[in-house]
């Protein structure tokens, strides 16, 4: 564990995660202490998710549990109450609601500005927003100088890697095209300057929230050619719903740590069954596994965590990963218009035709097929084989041993207290990790009610005041689904 007084803290990636730490420092901190946020790549403050400018992209949380505080609940609502396109609405239905990710932006952004701003003179933290992309990080004796691309460096006692989501996987033949008009490797960046002519047909790779996301785009748009989305599966992302109380699940007196994989399905299988029959949506079950996820992860053998990827993962993404009832209704009724048609097959890959694109696929019986596009779109989700990661910070650390992924080879592995672990399998002395980094080691690591916690328990962490800390991680559990 990290003790000695830090002065200088270097934080990278100022997506949620990021920004988070640095407003916990500022909130935390008793004693004088700097901050660098350095990002790049999607706007300072929102990250990924809530960079978004499209008023369609709704967030898949409801209000209530999108506070970035977890010892404030309620501070997103009632940030919401203070604007006055909100004003009227009766605070339990804004509760409810699923807001506009940019506005979300918005909130991150205004808690930001409200800690590193110019009337911030009460706090100790001076936090230094920089733009740039860190390649590497060299030992020093008193910390770590971090190294980025543009030549500069910068000397920090503790750096915290707050990196995020990486961008989709590459698929077979993806790397040809890289330059090629009809291809968009980065669904999070804005493609509309890439659509082709009126009618021209797209074909959105993955079917879960990134492809959602693009359909509701190309729909605000009236787009009136043929749009097909692919996957695997097949299955589109879940409807949130109203949930329902399932008092004996789970039952108080089973372990869920210490089941294994096959007790911990054959008990859920049990009770969604018995959901099923009462006429109640079974999901539920997954949602009341949310506060206990990370511990039952944990208690879980490699070869079951394996397990659990190959044979369980999909379906489980696609019952925890829901959407606003109203983005569910929108996409249904898309697809049982003909609008939006989907296919269950493998992509094996992409090749240039021209000023098209043509996506080979093979579905489950073997049978092969083509999809020829005007545009193609990546939208198969966050790149999860952490060796393969094209991030040359992320990689420079892999090589040098100041890191090592986990197990699962699903991100970085972390002691308790969120320090990186060597290649030694010693604790780095100046390096600590959270957010999507950490999915191998926890699983439930990516949205706003575990990052919060995280973001709080990690600056806590950095100054060493741990007094706090079970009051707050209770915070976090309690109102965590
Ligand atoms: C499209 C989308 C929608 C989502 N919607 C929701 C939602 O509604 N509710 C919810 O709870 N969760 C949602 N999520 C989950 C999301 O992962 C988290 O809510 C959160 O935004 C993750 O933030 P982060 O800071 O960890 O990562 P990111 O948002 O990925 O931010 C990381 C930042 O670090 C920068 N960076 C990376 N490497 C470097 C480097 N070497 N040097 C400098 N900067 C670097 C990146 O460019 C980026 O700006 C969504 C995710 C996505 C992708």
């Amino acid at each position: 564990m990290i003790r000695s007084h830090v002065q200088h803290v270097a934080i990278i990636g100022g997506g949620f995660s990021g920004t988070l730490t640095a407003i916990n420092l500022a909130r935390l901190s008793t004693a004088p202490l700097r901050v660098s946020l350095i990002n790049c790549a999607y706007p300072a403050g929102r990250g990924i998710a809530y960079s978004t400018r499209r008023a369609e992209h709704l967030l898949n949380v409801a209000a209530r549990n999108m506070s970035a505080l977890p010892e404030y609940p309620s501070h997103f609502v009632d940030w919401l109450l203070t604007r006055t396109e909100y004003a009227n609405i009766p605070e339990a239905e804004l509760r409810e609601t699923f807001m506009p990710r940019r506005v979300y932006g918005d909130y991150l952004r205004s808690l930001a500005w409200h800690y590193s701003g110019p009337l911030n003179s009460r706090s100790n933290v001076e936090i230094k927003n920089i733009s740039g992309e860190v390649v590497d990080l060299i030992p020093e004796t008193q910390g770590a100088r971090l190294l980025l691309a543009d030549g500069t460096t910068l000397l920090a006692d503790r750096v915290v890697l707050a990196t995020g989501n990486e961008p989709p996987a590459d698929l077979p033949g993806a790397t040809a095209l890289s330059d090629h008009p009809a291809w968009c490797a980065n669904p999070w960046i804005e493609w509309e300057t890439k659509l082709p002519a009126a009618g021209g047909t797209i074909v959105l790779l993955g079917t879960g929230l990134t492809t959602v996301d693009a359909i509701l785009t190309l729909l605000a748009l009236d787009w009136r050619g043929p749009i097909h989305a692919v996957s695997r599966h097949g299955l589109l992302p879940q409807s949130h719903f109203k949930g329902v109380d399932v008092p004996d699940f789970p039952p108080p007196d089973v372990d869920l740590a210490s089941l294994g994989l096959a007790e911990l399905v054959a008990l859920m299988e049990k009770h969604c069954e018995r959901l099923r029959r009462s006429g109640a949506n079974p999901a539920i079950i997954v949602d009341k596994l949310r506060p206990h996820t990370q511990r039952i992860w944990q208690g879980f053998s490699d070869q079951e965590r394996q397990e659990f990827i190959t044979r369980y993962s999909a379906r489980w993404n696609v019952i925890r990963h829901r959407i606003a009832p109203s983005i569910h209704q929108n996409i249904t009724a898309a697809v049982a218009g003909g609008r939006v048609a989907i296919t269950a097959a493998s992509i094996t890959g992409l090749r240039a035709a021209g000023l098209k694109i043509s996506v080979d696929l093979q579905s489950s019986d073997g049978t092969p097929s083509s999809l020829t596009a005007d545009l193609v779109i990546n939208g198969t989700g966050p790149q999860t084989r952490f060796s393969a990661t094209r991030s040359p910070l992320l990689r420079a650390l892999l090589k040098s041993g100041l890191a090592q992924a986990d197990a699962s080879d699903m991100g970085l592995k972390i002691a308790a207290d969120f320090t990186v672990m060597q290649k030694d399998d010693q604790p780095s002395p100046h390096l600590l990790a959270l957010g999507p980094l950490l999915r191998g080691t926890l699983w439930e690591t990516i949205a706003v009610p575990e990052l919060r916690g995280q973001a709080l328990r990690v600056a806590q962490t950095l100054l060493a005041a741990a007094p706090n800390s079970a009051a707050a991680e209770a915070a976090v559990i309690e109102y965590c689904i």
